[in-house]
């Protein structure tokens, strides 16, 4: 079994509401959401963070924000706004290490985050 808890989402080991799937991601409602929408927008492959990331892996991150965008889009948040982020390292408060991007939105986000 895998030890890190998106990798057992993804292996359908550990339960979550899935927006979204294909090949390259997989996109899941936040535990703790911290807005009205606030979904992982996660890829398959274990990526520790942007710092594992190879030049290979431009267009995955690029995919990541396209779902982002075509999520924002579903949730109807397209126009209201939202905040799409990706945690690196212990400043940034990274709890979770395997690469996922935050899209945020619903209601005005606060600037910095809590
Ligand atoms: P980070 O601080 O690493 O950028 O964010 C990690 C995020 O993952 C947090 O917002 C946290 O609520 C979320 N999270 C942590 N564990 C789980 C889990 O088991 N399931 C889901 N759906 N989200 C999780
Ligand atoms: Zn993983």
């Amino acid at each position: 079994m895998a030890a890190c808890i998106f990798c057992r989402i993804i292996a359908g080991q550990a339960p979550a509401k899935v927006y979204y799937r294909d090949e390259q991601v997989i996109a899941f409602q936040d535990i703790h959401p911290v807005a009205p929408v606030h979904i992982l927008i996660v890829p398959i492959k274990h990526l520790e963070s942007i710092n594992a990331m190879t030049e290979e892996d431009k267009p995955l991150i690029g995919h990541l924000f396209w779902v982002a965008r075509q999520l924002a889009a579903q949730q109807g948040i397209a126009q209201s706004g939202y905040r799409s982020i990706i945690n690196t390292g212990p400043d940034s408060g990274q709890a979770v290490f395997h690469l996922h991007l935050h899209l945020i939105g619903g209601q005005r986000v606060r600037f910095p985050m809590g």
